[in-house]
C-alpha cells in the first residue's frame, strides 16, 4: 500500500478546476428538491415525516427532503446494528479496511460534486467544501492504514513457556451524532473510524445537513459494506438522540457539536439502564473559544491577516475558529485597524458564487443568535467594523469585530460561532496567556512571536489540545495535526491521530501455556 498522504487541495485558479467546479454546481442544482430515505439494515425506509433542508445563501430553495425517524425506527436500527455485529465483528481488519479504502476511491472520483452539495446545504465556499471534502478522504485513507498496523501483532514482552497474544477487538454498536459544520468531513471521520474498527454503527446526522450524509451514505453502500454495519437514521437530536443515547445496547457514543449536547449526552449514558451490561464509553468533542495572541515585535500585516482569515474562514463556524485576538498594547491600534480593514473587505454573498470570502450562517436559529451577541458586544466593547445584517435572501451577517473586550466579558466567555471576533488588549504576554486561558474550553489557539522565550512559555502554559505558533489556528491536517480540545473542548479524543481507533476497540489478552 501506498504510504499515507494528505489529500491536495484544489487550485481553483485554475480554469480546468473552476469549469469542473461549476458543472458540478449545476449538476447539484439539478438535484435539489430530492427526498432522501433512512437506512436500516440495508433496507431504504420512507416516512412520511421529513427534515428539510434548506439552502442558507437562498432559503427559498430546498436542498432536499430526508425521512426523520421516530423511535419505532431508532429501536428497528438498534435490532439490526446488533445483528451485523455478531459477523462484521470477526470479518478481518484488513478486509474492513480495504471497504473504507474503496468509499475513499469512490468519493475522490466525486470530489467536485461532494463539495458543491456542501456550498448548496452548509453555506460553504468553494474552498471551504474542497477542504471538507480533502479532510473526509484523508480520514478514510488513514484510518484504513490504522486498522492494518492495529491488526498486527502487537508488541508485549515476551517470556518462556507462554505464548502471549493482545489483540483489539470492537465493542458493539455505536451512535454516531456529527454536527453540521464539517458535515461530511467529521460525519465520515466518526463513522468510518466506528466502521473499520469492527464496530456497527447508527448514524444521527446533524438536521441541518442530512442530505450530504445520505449522500455519503450512497458511497457507503456502493462500496458493498453489509447491511447493518451502518444505519442512517436522520431524525431529532432531543427524540431519537437521546433515545440511542440511553439504549442499553448502546455500547458507546461518538459525538461532536456543542458543549451543552455534549454534557447532556455524556450525563445520560452514564445511567444504567435496565439490562445494560457495560459503561458506555462516550467521545465527546465539543465548542472553543479560541484564541490567538499577538505578541510584540511581530509583523503587523501576517498577524492581521492570519486573524482574519482564521477569524472569518467559514464565518467563524469552525470549532477552531479565532473567536479572539489578544494582543500586546503596543502593537494593538495598528493590528486593531488593519483587522478591522481587512475584514470589511470580504465578499459575503451566496457560498456557491466564486467570488464569495464568506457566505451565509447555517440556519435562522444561528443568524438569531449572532445577532444577539452582535448587540452584546456593542455594549461590552467598541464596534470597529460590521455589527448588522447584510443582503440576500439568506442567513447573511457581517463579519463583524469588537475592540477592547475585557476578557470576562460574555463576547470573551461564549461561543458564538459565527463572524464575530473580540479583540482584547494585554499589557504583558504572560497577562495575554492568561486571557487566552481563562474560559472553560481548551481547543485551539495560536501564538505570534518571535520571542524564543515567550514561545516556550506559552509551549507550557497555553492550555488547548491544538496550539500553533506562527500560523493560524485552523485548517488541522489529518495525520499532521491529530484534533481534540481540554476542558469543556471535549475528551481530547485527537481524531486524525495515532490514539484515535482505540477509543472504538478494547484489548483482550489471551496468554496461552506451552
Ligand atoms: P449541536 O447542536 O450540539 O448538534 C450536534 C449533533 O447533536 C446534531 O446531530 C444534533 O442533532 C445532535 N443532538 C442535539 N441534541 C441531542 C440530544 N439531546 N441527544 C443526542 N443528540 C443530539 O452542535 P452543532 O450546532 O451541530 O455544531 C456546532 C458545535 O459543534 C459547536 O459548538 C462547535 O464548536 C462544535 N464542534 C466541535 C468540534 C470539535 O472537534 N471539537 C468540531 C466541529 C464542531 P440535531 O441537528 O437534530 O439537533
Ligand atoms: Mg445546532
Amino acid at each position: 500500500m501506498i504510504e499515507y498522504q494528505n489529500e491536495a487541495l484544489v487550485d481553483f485558479s485554475r480554469p480546468e478546476n473552476k469549469d469542473r467546479m461549476r458543472q458540478a454546481l449545476a449538476l447539484v442544482k439539478s438535484q435539489l428538491g430530492r427526498s432522501y430515505d433512512l437506512v436500516i439494515g440495508g433496507q431504504h425506509v420512507s416516512t412520511e415525516a421529513k427534515i428539510k433542508s434548506e439552502d442558507p445563501s437562498d432559503v427559498s430553495q430546498v436542498v432536499g427532503y430526508v425521512a426523520k425517524a421516530n423511535q419505532a425506527q431508532a429501536e428497528q436500527a438498534m435490532a439490526a446494528a446488533l445483528q451485523a455485529f455478531e459477523s462484521w465483528k470477526h470479518v478481518d481488519g484488513t478486509v474492513r479496511s480495504r471497504y473504507m479504502l474503496k468509499v475513499a476511491a469512490l468519493l475522490r472520483r466525486r470530489k467536485f460534486e461532494f463539495s458543491a452539495w456542501m456550498c448548496y446545504e452548509a453555506g460553504k465556499t468553494w474552498a471551504e467544501a474542497d477542504a471538507d471534502v480533502a479532510e473526509a478522504i484523508d480520514f478514510l485513507e488513514f484510518y484504513s492504514r490504522e486498522m492494518i498496523r492495529l491488526n498486527e501483532r502487537q508488541p508485549l514482552i515476551r517470556i518462556s513457556g507462554e505464548d502471549n497474544e493482545l489483540q483489539y477487538i470492537p465493542l458493539g454498536v455505536g451512535i454516531v451524532i456529527p454536527p453540521w459544520n464539517f458535515p461530511l468531513a467529521i460525519l465520515v471521520g466518526m463513522t468510518s473510524a466506528a466502521i473499520v474498527s469492527g464496530n456497527t454503527v447508527i448514524v444521527k446526522p446533524a438536521s441541518t445537513t442530512p442530505v450530504i450524509a445520505a449522500k455519503f451514505c450512497e458511497l457507503l453502500e456502493e462500496a458493498g459494506v453489509p447491511a447493518g454495519v451502518f444505519n442512517f437514521l436522520p431524525g431529532s437530536g432531543g427524540e431519537i438522540g437521546d433515545f440511542l443515547v440511553a439504549h442499553p445496547k448502546t455500547r458507546f457514543i461518538n459525538f461532536t457539536g456543542s458543549r451543552d449536547v455534549g454534557v447532556h449526552i455524556n450525563q445520560l449514558a452514564s445511567q444504567i439502564q435496565p439490562g445494560q451490561i457495560w459503561i458506555k464509553r462516550v467521545v465527546a468533542e465539543m465548542g472553543g473559544k479560541d484564541a490567538i495572541v499577538i505578541d510584540n515585535g511581530v509583523d503587523v500585516e501576517d498577524a492581521a491577516l492570519t486573524i482574519v482569515n482564521s477569524a472569518f474562514g467559514f464565518g467563524g463556524q469552525k470549532c477552531s475558529a479565532c473567536s479572539r485576538a489578544i494582543i500586546h498594547t503596543d502593537l494593538y491600534d495598528a493590528v486593531a485597524k488593519r483587522v478591522a480593514e481587512l475584514a470589511k473587505a470580504l465578499t459575503v454573498t451566496k457560498s456557491y458564487d466564486e467570488h464569495a470570502h464568506v457566505g451565509p450562517v447555517v440556519d435562522k436559529n444561528a443568524y438569531e443568535k449572532i445577532l444577539e451577541y452582535m448587540e452584546i458586544g456593542k455594549q461590552e466593547g467598541k464596534l470597529l467594523c460590521g455589527g448588522e445584517k447584510a443582503e440576500g435572501n439568506g442567513h447573511f451577517l457581517q463579519p463583524t469585530v469588537f475592540g477592547d473586550v475585557p476578557t470576562e466579558a460574555r463576547l470573551s466567555q461564549e461561543e458564538i460561532f459565527g463572524p464575530v471576533l473580540a479583540l482584547t488588549r494585554a499589557q504583558t504576554f504572560e497577562e495575554a496567556i492568561a486571557s487566552a486561558n481563562a474560559t472553560e474550553y481548551g481547543l485551539t489557539g495560536s501564538v505570534f512571536s518571535r520571542n524564543r522565550e515567550h514561545l516556550e512559555y506559552a509551549r507550557k502554559h497555553f492550555h488547548v489540545g491544538n496550539l500553533y505558533f506562527n500560523r493560524k489556528c485552523t485548517g488541522a491536517l489529518v495525520g499532521v495535526h491529530p484534533f481534540g480540545g481540554f476542558n469543556m473542548s471535549g475528551t481530547d479524543s485527537k481524531a486524525g491521530g495515532r490514539d484515535y481507533l482505540l477509543l472504538f476497540m478494547q484489548a483482550k489478552v489471551i496468554s496461552e501455556k506451552l
